[in-house]
């Protein structure tokens, strides 16, 4: 356990530091970092407390089923059926352990996920910058931070630019507050130690450096002990759907259990007997495996993700994914590959132009011939100045930290002939203004060199900085550029301009805003860099088109850079509308919008604070959107979107924070793959309750025709228990598992509207239900009047039962592909399910303990065989209705 260091924020900094250990030029080293692991240990909390396996399996009895169960228990005992109370008993305990066991298996997993949710970050030792994990850290770790990031352990700051922090999750105060470095009143209360940041906390803006002071327990968030878990809790709007669902069948169930009792009396059945009848159509109706098999089959939709590079934060993702049928993705590393190149610079007064060689971020391939214009120069001085990147030569290679599109720049400046550090050491930031998505500029204050006054050094998106020129600045000189701007965008090329303000006074020494550097501007030249659009891509966004699901490009980049990009990915087709951000606010009031905002597929130059309009009228124009994000600013429309993305390798804390889902590896693909993923779980689903529905139904009709033609119970209560709760549950639990069929990226997204019951599924219970019912009650009554003994008779209904469920539940894993095919066998567990439903079923009714707990007795294979035909019907039924479907869609599909 780790020890807070009491009053970091009034300490004198050196002390302070010294006092740990740390260097604040290069951080600990490699044996201060072990020594401290051990005495402090690692910056988490505890686990939060998960439910033990005891309270798991007492979870399973607190039920209104399961009270009902045991009443008839003691009422059976009452009675003096001692053997029916026992199995009652058993089979309650076994239904509680299959429970237990797939709870337990859900809690894993979504163990697992909570933990591939942690936080990295930057530090900063033995003079190297790496990421690593937050967990990690030990006090006297150098930090550094910059906007969007999470702030991993408390720490004190010992460099700080315009840095703003949210503390809402420490001090419940929204609004981000404004950070220095100083030192401060021993008794300053926490909210306003400006001088530290606390973990838990976000950075909105600004970047800053700090020395860690305490980790794990120490932090204030660990004091509050409040631990987070969100991913686990809440349950998904499905699941209280089925809760709900749940309930009024447990409703429909008490009704019809008075109905059983007054035609009982009616008839004059004994009441132990009609008891019994009644309690045995309770427990028919009503899904006991059902909530418990949605959860495992969401958590194994989360497992699956997880392999597939989606990690999903809430589980009601899981679900909302399949009915996605808008994706506004960004373009920068989702749709291309975020691996910037310069391929072309302009300077100077007459724009020269030249073409810049080489690939990746190796500045050694593509050296560039010595060019002295002294234009020339200051574009490379800004690429390394203004620019918060590293790059470094690894034993693999090339490597860069920070943004690519920075990194690429100081490629670009090495190939030019700069020397980093030599730079970095001769022209020392003095201020800056950090790169913001909105002003789409960053600026950086260094010493003129004559030792009076400043330099301001500015790179941005073109249009931006044009509009900041100064108005003694060239007309003509501007239209060329702005000309040149064009042609790099329509190339496919990323823009940046590059701009100086020569501020001989020194005005801008503490400069904090853009705005201070409006009219000011000396344009000094254009760099055009190339990220090539991913190669998977366009075969993705051509599924999502199969899959009723539309695809639209939301982009900060250049008009024509966007539109390049997304003809070469088909995302933007002849005839699609293109929408520039600087029209969006003036040109199109929300009505416009809304009506157009369906034939869109690029909206260019849009800044973050936009996209949030974008979803609200997507959604009102009834769309399920996904939203891609990464920045800080995106983090409200991540949170409006039903499906917010966050990246997994660019995105800061703050968009992951506000997502649903985060891929890791950024890729576009990957939503779609999670999509199609959130699509088969929403099928297994519905298959699932396909079938628990199904044998509910079969058992109170068949209950119920033996009850109204006044014949003996054809099953007894212990039997629908037997295969409600024992052979349902383990079919149940291997049907969700069914893999992809692939057609799930084939049809139109389910509306999130759309009931769990739906029409189509509606449509398919009768047929299910006569088949079965008529094959199973057929028997009954066959045996009957064959005068067949009625132990007998019951014992091979039981049986017929549980084999023609054993067929359906091969009928519901398809809507239209046959049972006979090899697809049969594509799912092991359910192979594997069905078999251990058979040894079960032969177990009641060939031991002879099982015999007599449950009133059966062994049936002749002859009887067994028959069942298996008899009882085949409803396979056979389902065939036919899936050929006659499958010939409709062919046909229709040739129309
Ligand atoms: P997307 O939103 O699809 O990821 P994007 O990455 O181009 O697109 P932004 O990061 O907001 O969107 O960048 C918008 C523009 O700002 C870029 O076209 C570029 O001109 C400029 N820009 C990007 N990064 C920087 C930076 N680090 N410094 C200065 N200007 C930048």
């Amino acid at each position: 356990m780790s020890e807070h260091i009491p009053h970091a924020h009034s300490a004198n900094l050196e002390d302070l530091v010294s006092g740990l250990g740390a260097d604040v030029e290069s951080g600990l080293s490699n044996p201060q970092v072990q020594s401290a692991r051990s005495k402090f240990g690692p910056n988490s909390l505890p686990e939060p407390p998960t439910k033990t396996y005891f309270q798991i399996f007492f979870s399973q009895f607190l039920s209104p089923l399961i009270y009902l169960l045991l009443l008839a228990a003691v009422v059976a005992a009452f009675i003096g059926e001692t053997k029916d109370a026992l199995v009652i008993i058993v089979v309650v305990l076994l239904n509680a352990a299959i429970g237990s066991y797939q709870e337990g298996r859900a809690e894993n997993s979504l163990k697992a996920l909570r933990k591939m949710s942690g936080v990295r970050c930057r530090v900063r030792r033995q003079g190297q910058e790496s990421v690593i994990e937050a967990s990690e850290l030990v006090p006297g770790d150098l930090i550094l931070l910059t906007a969007g990031d999470a702030v991993p352990s408390d720490a004190r700051l010992v460099f700080a630019s315009s840095m703003m922090v949210t503390e809402a999750a420490l001090t419940g105060e929204s609004v981000p507050v404004a950070k220095q470095v100083g030192v401060l009143a021993a008794d300053t209360p926490m909210a306003d130690r400006v001088n530290m940041v606390h973990a838990g906390t976000f950075l909105t803006m600004g970047r800053g450096i700090a020395v860690v002071t305490a980790t794990g327990q120490g932090n204030e968030i660990g004091k509050i002990a409040k631990l987070t878990s969100e991913t686990a809790q809440l349950k998904t709007p499905l699941e209280q759907k089925v809760q709900k669902f749940g309930q009024q069948l447990v409703f429909a169930a008490i009704g019809i259990f008075f109905l059983v009792l007054c035609i009982g009396w009616i008839r004059q059945v004994p009441w132990a007997e009609i008891f019994m009848v009644a309690i045995s159509q309770t427990v028919s109706l009503v899904p006991e495996g059902l909530p418990v098999a949605i959860t495992v089959a969401l958590a194994v939709g989360v497992q699956r993700m997880a392999r597939k590079k989606t990690i999903v934060r809430r589980l009601s993702a899981v679900e909302s994914l399949g009915s996605v049928n808008t994706i506004c993705s960004d373009k920068t590393g989702t749709l291309t590959r975020n691996e910037m190149v310069v391929k072309a610079v302009a300077y100077g007064v007459s724009a020269t132009e030249i073409q810049v060689q080489g690939q990746g971020y190796d500045p050694t391939n593509g050296a560039m011939a010595p060019v002295a214009d002294a234009d020339f120069q200051d574009l490379v001085l800004t690429s390394v100045i203004c620019n918060d990147a590293d790059l470094f030569k690894t034993e693999e290679g090339w490597r860069m930290v920070g943004d690519p599109t920075e990194a690429a720049l100081l490629t670009l400046a090495m190939k030019a002939g700069a020397d980093l550090p030599a730079l970095r050491s001769q022209h020392p930031r003095v201020a800056e203004v950090p790169f913001d998505s909105d002003a789409k500029m960053m600026a950086a204050v260094i010493g003129s060199g004559t030792g009076r006054g400043c330099r301001v050094l500015v790179k941005g998106a073109p249009e931006s900085i044009f509009q900041a020129l100064s108005p003694s600045f060239p007309a003509e000189q501007k239209v060329r550029y702005q000309e040149l701007a064009k042609n790099f965008a329509d190339r496919a090329l990323r823009v940046l301009a590059f701009a100086v303000v020569e501020d001989e006074a020194g005005a801008h020494a503490n400069l904090s805003s853009f705005a201070e550097l409006n009219g000011k501007m000396r344009l000094i030249g254009l760099v055009g860099q190339m990220d090539p659009p991913r190669s998977e891509v366009r075969g993705s966004v051509d599924e999502c088109r199969a899959a009723g699901i539309r695809t639209v490009m939301v982009t900060g980049d250049h008009r024509a850079t966007a539109v390049a990009i997304a003809k070469e990915l088909d995302i933007h087709r002849d005839g699609d509308l293109v929408i520039d951000g600087a029209e969006l606010d003036s040109q199109w009031p929300d009505e416009r919008l809304r009506e157009a905002l369906p034939r869109v597929s690029v909206l260019s130059r849009v800044h973050p604070g936009q996209k949030q309009r974008i979803v609200r009228l997507l959604q009102e124009k009834g769309m399920v959107v996904a939203m891609t994000g990464d920045g800080v600013n995106d983090a409200p429309a991540l949170a409006k979107a039903d499906i917010g993305v966050a990246m997994g390798i660019t995105g800061t804390e703050v968009a992951k924070e506000a997502s649903k889902i985060v891929i890791t590896d950024d890729r576009f693909s990957t939503i779609v793959e999670a999509i199609a993923e959130g699509r088969l779980v929403y099928r297994n689903i519905k298959k699932l309750i396909l079938f628990l529905f199904v044998t509910s139904i079969d058992e109170v009709v068949i209950l119920f025709l033996a009850l109204v033609a006044g014949f003996g119970p054809p099953l007894l209560a212990i039997h629908v228990l037997w295969i409600n709760l024992v052979t349902e549950g383990v079919l149940t639990i291997n049907l969700i598992m069914d893999p992809p069929e692939g057609e799930e990226m084939k049809v139109r997204p389910v509306p999130l509207s759309e009931p769990l019951l739906d029409r189509a599924l509606l449509s398919r219970i009768p047929l299910m239900v006569i088949a079965s019912v008529a094959s199973v009650f057929g028997w009954f009554l066959f045996r009957t009047y064959q005068g067949v003994s009625h132990d007998l008779v019951r014992t091979e209904t039981f049986t017929a039962l549980a084999v023609s469920q054993w067929w359906n539940v091969l009928n519901c894993r398809s809507t239209t592909h046959s049972v006979l095919s090899r697809e049969i066998f594509s799912n092991h567990w359910l192979i594997l399910g069905l078999i251990a439903a058979n040894l079960l079923q032969l177990a009641v009714v060939y031991l002879p303990f099982m015999n007599e707990f449950f009133h059966t007795e062994p049936i002749s294979l002859e009887s067994f065989v028959m069942i298996g035909v008899v009882t085949s019907l409803v396979l056979w039924v389902e065939e036919a209705r899936k050929w006659l479907a499958r010939r409709r869609e062919a046909r229709s599909g040739a129309k």
